[in-house]
C-alpha cells in the first residue's frame, strides 16, 4: 500500500492492489476528480496494480467513531443480522457522547403516548421550522419556509425517532427515564403544543452525567451481540472499487501501523465535528469559536476524507454553541464543559466597556450569539470576551460543580477565577489576566471599564430590586429558570435568577469566550444517512450520522436533547437503509 492521498492535492492514489484509496488531505468543498467514473491510477503503487484488493478483515458494516451516531448505527444494523466493527481514533470509547448530559428529545416518543401528552406533527413541523428557517417561516408556505431538504430531514426526524428510543430500550441497549421536570426550549412558543415530554435519560443518569451512562449501556449491548470496538484505530483513507462505491477503509493505529478493513454493505461516518482544527473553523464558521467542549480528537477528518468524492456540504456555517470558560478551552482542556447554566443571581456578564450586552441566563446557544457582535467604526468584536462578575453571595450559595459552572464549590480547581478584595483592583486583575493572554486573544478592557461597570452594577441591582431586568428580561422564560442553577432562597424575592450585586468585596471574575458543543455542518445525507455527491446523488457504499455531516436544524438548538434525538434517529434509519444494499464488487 502506498501512503494514498499524500499528494495534498485532494487527487486520489491508487494502491497496489487496484482498489481506489481516497486521501485525507483533500480540499473541502470541491469536486473532487475521483468522483465516480473519473479515477486515475497514480503514484508508486499504480504499477503494480492486481485485480484484488488485500484486506485484513471484513464485514457487512464498518463504522467510524464510537459515541452515539457509531455506537447507534452499529447496534441497529448488528440486530439486522450484520456484521459490523467500529473503529475509534481515541485510546477509550464514546467520544463527546461520553461527556454530554444524554438527554435526547425525541418527538411523539412511547413515554409521551403513555403519558397521554400529544405531539401532533403539524405543530410540530412548525416549531422546527420557526427556529430553523428564522428568516422565511411562514406557517402558510407547504414547507413553511425550510427548505426541501430540511423539510424532509425533519419529517424524518419525527417519524422515526419514538421507534429508534423504543428499540434501543427493548433491547436493553439504551434503557430510558422520561423526566417530566424538563422543559423545552421554546416551552412558549404557540407552535410549541408539547413543552414537556419529548426528553428522554438514560436510566439511572443523574442530568448531567447520561453520556457515561448511554455509553456503559451501549458498549455492554456491543459486548453481548458481538461488535468489535477498536480503539486507537484512526481512519484515513477510504477505498472504493472501480465503479466508485465505498468498498472499506484504511486505518492508522497508534504504533503507526496500518490496517483495512473492507465492508460488504457500507461504511458508516460517526466521526463528529471539527471543533478541535482552527483552520476548519476559521474558514468555515459564521461566527468565531475559542474552541468547546467536543473530544478532543474531533478535528473533521471526515471532512478531509470526503471532499475529494464531491459531497455536497452544507450548514457548514453553524455549530452546537455554547460559553465556555476561555482559559480553559484555549488549552483544550479534555473535561471542559460547556457553561450551560450560568449559575450566580448575583452574578453579570459585561463586555470590555463593562457594558452589559445579554440575558445571562439565555440557553447556551442563544448567549454564544452575543459575543459575535461587530462594532463597524471601531473595526472590532466588543463582546468577543464577556467577563462574569460575582460577589461572595453568589460565591456562597451559587456554586456548583457541574454543568460547567465557573462558579465552582470551595476545594475545586479555581484557576479560572480571577478575585479582588474591591471592584477597583478586580478591574486591575482582569485587565492583567487579560494580558497573559495576549498572543491567543486580542481582548483588553477599555479605559473607562471600572467607571461604567460601577453604573452597570447600579442599574442591575436596580432590576434586582425590582425583579424587572428592563434591559435584557432575565429570568422570565421557563427554560431561563431551568438552567438557573442554585441560588438562596428569600422570602419575597421577586426573580429568583437576580440579587443585588453587593457593594463589598472580594470580588470574583472569570473570562467566558463563545464556544461549541461541536460543530453540525459537513456532507449533506438523505433522509436514510446516504452521502450525497454534489449533483445529489448517494454516493454508493458511504453514509454518515452524527456531528459529522450536515444538521437540518440550521442555526437553531431546538431543545435540550436536540443533537443526541436526530443522531440516534438517523442511526437507526441508516441501518434500516443500508439492509438494502447491494453487495460491493471488490475491485
Ligand atoms: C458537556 C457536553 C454535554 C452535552 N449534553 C448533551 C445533551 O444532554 N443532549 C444532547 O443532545 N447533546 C449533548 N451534547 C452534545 C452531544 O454530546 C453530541 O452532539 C453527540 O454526542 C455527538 O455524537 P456523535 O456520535 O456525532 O459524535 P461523538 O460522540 O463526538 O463521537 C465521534 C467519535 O468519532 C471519533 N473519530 C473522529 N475521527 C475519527 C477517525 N478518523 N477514525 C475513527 N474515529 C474517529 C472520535 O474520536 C469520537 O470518539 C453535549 C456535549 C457536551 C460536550
Amino acid at each position: 500500500m502506498n501512503d494514498g492521498g499524500q499528494q495534498g492535492d485532494g487527487t486520489t492514489d491508487q494502491d497496489q492492489t487496484g482498489a481506489v484509496a481516497i486521501g485525507r488531505r483533500g480540499f473541502i468543498g470541491r469536486a473532487g476528480a475521483a468522483a465516480a467514473g473519473a479515477l486515475a491510477a497514480v503514484g508508486p503503487g499504480a504499477a503494480a496494480a492486481a485485480s484484488e484488493p488485500r484486506f485484513d478483515a471484513e464485514f457487512d458494516v464498518v463504522v467510524v467513531g464510537s459515541g452515539a451516531g457509531g455506537l447507534g448505527t452499529a447496534l441497529f444494523s448488528r440486530w439486522q443480522g450484520n456484521e459490523v466493527v467500529v473503529l475509534e481514533k481515541a485510546g477509550s470509547i464514546g467520544g463527546t457522547t461520553a461527556k454530554s448530559g444524554f438527554w435526547y428529545w425525541m418527538p411523539n416518543n412511547a413515554a409521551m403516548q403513555k403519558a397521554g401528552i400529544a405531539d401532533p406533527k403539524p405543530d410540530f413541523m412548525k416549531l422546527v421550522a420557526r427556529l430553523s428557517a428564522p428568516l422565511l417561516y411562514s406557517p402558510s408556505l407547504p414547507k413553511l419556509g425550510l427548505s426541501d431538504w430540511q423539510y424532509a430531514m425533519c419529517e424524518a426526524f419525527y417519524d422515526t425517532a419514538g421507534s429508534a428510543a423504543q428499540l434501543l430500550h427493548d433491547k436493553g441497549a439504551l434503557p430510558y427515564q422520561h423526566p417530566m421536570a424538563v422543559v423545552d426550549y421554546w416551552a412558549e412558543l404557540p407552535e410549541n403544543k408539547a413543552p414537556r415530554g419529548r426528553v428522554l435519560m438514560p436510566e439511572g443518569a443523574e442530568p448531567y452525567n447520561g453520556g457515561k451512562v448511554a455509553i456503559r449501556f451501549m458498549t455492554a449491548a456491543a459486548r453481548r451481540d458481538g461488535i468489535p470496538i477498536k480503539t486507537s484505530h484512526r481512519v484515513t483513507q477510504l477505498i472504493r472499487n472501480a465503479a466508485g462505491a465505498v468498498i472499506g477503509v484504511e486505518a492508522t493505529q497508534a504504533n503507526g501501523s496500518t490496517t483495512r478493513l473492507r465492508a460488504r454493505k457500507a461504511v458508516v461516518f460517526a466521526s463528529g465535528g471539527f471543533t478541535h482544527d482552527k483552520t476548519l473553523r476559521r474558514d468555515h464558521l459564521g461566527g468565531a469559536i475559542v474552541g468547546g467542549c467536543a473530544a478532543n480528537s474531533n478535528e473533521g477528518d471526515f471532512l478531509r476524507i470526503a471532499s475529494p468524492l464531491g459531497v455536497d456540504l452544507a450548514n457548514m456555517n453553524h455549530a452546537w454553541n455554547c460559553p465556555v470558560v476561555l482559559e480553559k478551552a484555549l488549552s483544550q482542556e479534555g473535561s471542559l464543559w460547556g457553561s450551560f447554566s450560568c449559575s450566580g443571581d448575583s452574578m453579570i456578564f459585561v463586555n470590555k466597556h463593562g457594558r452589559r450586552v445579554v440575558n445571562e441566563k439565555l440557553q447556551y446557544n442563544e448567549i454564544t450569539r452575543a459575543f459575535w457582535a461587530w462594532d463597524g467604526p471601531r473595526q472590532e468584536f466588543p463582546n468577543s470576551v464577556l467577563i462574569a462578575i460575582w460577589d461572595q453571595q453568589a460565591q456562597d450559595h451559587c456554586n456548583q460543580p457541574n454543568y460547567g459552572s465557573f462558579i465552582v464549590p470551595e476545594g475545586q480547581d479555581d484557576a479560572h477565577v480571577i478575585k479582588g478584595a474591591t471592584r477597583t483592583e478586580l478591574a486591575k486583575n482582569i485587565a492583567a489576566r487579560l494580558q497573559t493572554l495576549r498572543d491567543q486573544v486580542n481582548y483588553q478592557l477599555a479605559p473607562e471599564f471600572a467607571g461604567n461597570l460601577e453604573d452597570t452594577i447600579k442599574r442591575y441591582n436596580g432590576f434586582a430590586r425590582s425583579g424587572k431586568d428592563l434591559d435584557f428580561h432575565r429570568g422570565e422564560r421557563p427554560v431561563e429558570l431551568m438552567f438557573n442553577g442554585p441560588f438562596k432562597a428569600v422570602a419575597g424575592k421577586k426573580n429568583n435568577t437576580m440579587t443585588p450585586i453587593s457593594e463589598k468585596g472580594p470580588f470574583y471574575a472569570t473570562l467566558m469566550g463563545p464556544g461549541s458543543l461541536d460543530t453540525k455542518g459537513g456532507p449533506r445525507t438523505d433522509t436514510d444517512s446516504r452521502v450525497l455527491d454534489v449533483a445529489g446523488r448517494p454516493i454508493p457504499g458511504l453514509y454518515g450520522v452524527g456531528n459529522c455531516v450536515a444538521s437540518a436544524s440550521g442555526p437553531a438548538y431546538w431543545a435540550g436533547g436536540a443533537t443526541l434525538g436526530p443522531i440516534l434517529t438517523f442511526a437507526y434509519r441508516a441501518a434500516n437503509a443500508l439492509q438494502q444494499e447491494p453487495a460491493k464488487a471488490s475491485a
